[in-house]
């Protein structure tokens, strides 16, 4: 018999639909697949070319659980440079994904009683971490005028004395904004103040469009820094997915708990991967740069392009490479030929147009669809084109 928590948890809704798109693409169907979550770009050859000389050096054996020395050296330097974090190596885990430093923080902190603050829209795999621990996930909705952030106030009326954590995913995947500095340092105040720990997700950091900048909660104070982990990756940032390298930034005593169950589970991340992972983050950035740019290009003609579509509205985001249209003027409009949730527009999108996304709801904000843009102009066109002739046909 399957055990209670495995049967709480649901597979990745975003990767059923990536899947469920290859699979009609396999069947000689021509989909346009906007459900994509990982940049469209190769890995950078320089990256590349570390691994292969780590292969041929023979750097193929167990490496420390936590991660080589070399490769949390380059973390730590990046994250004093570039978020003005300052740590020692026993505060660094690097994991096999972001993905999995998350799960090693939810192992090392969260168990029975424990509440867990999610902001919604949320990364699919947050709620899902939380109930793998037999923790409770609290879920407070966020609002699009409000550029998707938790704000102070919700924030306060949701604690409770069984709240352990908060997660911030800033720039934010499904929606593309990110938090302002005063909204993050509210958030901050009130964590201290209610000994939260914050688990800021900062995977999207270096895909920032117009002037924005990052900023880690983390940066506030050394009070703060204490209390938060951060997270961060290369398959984003560097289009380094299928590695599987990923860090976590942290108290001493979060990393060490997190360490040892990675030394249960995985053991190391890939030591080939590492060495590359050490090659992208102390190596020339300018390729960082280059698929920013063709993103902020691609995230202009998409936003640009959705909002010519009767019924539909899309708030230009910041960040990532996801826009998330309102369709709820769509949805009433489709009730009567029985489209009444984003999963229906989902599905009908993906049957009558071909065109893959992903609805609001698997991120838990129902009336609005997730639009990967980590693929060509000319495919973001066709799909377009695609899914206007798709509703103009029924309504
Ligand atoms: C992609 C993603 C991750 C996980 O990335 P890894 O490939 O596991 O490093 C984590 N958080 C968010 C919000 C993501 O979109």
């Amino acid at each position: 018999m399957i055990s209670e928590r495995a049967k709480k948890v649901k597979p990745s809704p975003t990767l059923a639909v990536d899947s469920k798109a290859k699979e009609m693409k396999k069947k000689g169907l021509d989909v346009v697949n906007f459900g994509v979550g990982e940049p469209d770009f190769d890995t950078p050859e320089h990256i590349k070319e570390a691994a292969i000389k780590a292969i041929k050096d023979g750097f193929t054996k167990y490496t420390p659980v936590g991660g080589i020395d070399e490769l949390k050296e380059a973390i730590i330097e990046k994250l004093e440079k570039e978020n003005g974090l300052k740590y020692k190596k026993e505060n660094i885990l690097v994991s096999c994904g972001a993905k999995h430093s998350l799960y090693n923080i939810a192992q090392a902190l969260f168990g029975p009683g424990d509440e867990v603050i999610i902001p919604a829209p949320y990364w699919v795999s947050y709620p899902d971490q939380v109930l793998l621990n037999d923790a409770t996930p609290v879920i407070v909705d966020t609002y699009e005028k409000d550029d998707f952030m938790l704000l102070p106030e919700a924030l306060k009326e949701k604690i409770t004395p069984n709240t352990k954590a908060i997660i911030i995913n800033s720039p934010s995947n499904p929606t593309g904004f990110i938090y302002d500095e005063k909204t993050l340092q509210a958030i901050a105040e009130i964590a201290l103040k209610n000994n939260l720990y914050i688990i800021s997700d900062e995977i999207y950091e270096k895909l920032i469009y117009d002037n924005n900048k990052h900023i880690s909660i983390a940066s506030f104070s050394e009070e703060i820094r204490e209390r938060t982990i951060v997270v961060n990756g290369l398959s984003k940032s560097h289009a380094m997915t299928g590695w599987r390298i990923g860090y976590a930034a942290g108290p001493v005593e979060v990393i060490k708990a997190m360490t040892n169950i990675q030394s249960q589970s995985t053991s190391n991340p890939t030591s080939i991967a590492q060495k590359a992972a050490v090659a992208a983050l102390k190596g020339p950035q300018d390729c960082v740069e280059i698929m920013r740019k063709e993103f902020e290009k691609r995230r202009n003609y998409l936003v640009d392009e959705l909002n010519k579509i009767s019924g539909m509205s899309c708030k230009m985001p910041k960040g990532a490479f996801y826009a998330f249209p309102n369709v709820n003027k769509i949805l009433s409009k489709l009730s009567s030929y029985k489209i009444n949730s984003s999963m229906d527009l989902s599905i009908y999108l993906l049957e009558k147009a071909q065109v893959a996304l992903v609805p609001g709801s698997a991120f838990g904000a129902e009336g609005y669809i997730r639009i990967s843009y980590a693929t060509s102009i000319d495919n973001l066109k066709k799909g377009i084109e695609r899914i206007k002739k798709a509703l103009e046909e029924i309504s």
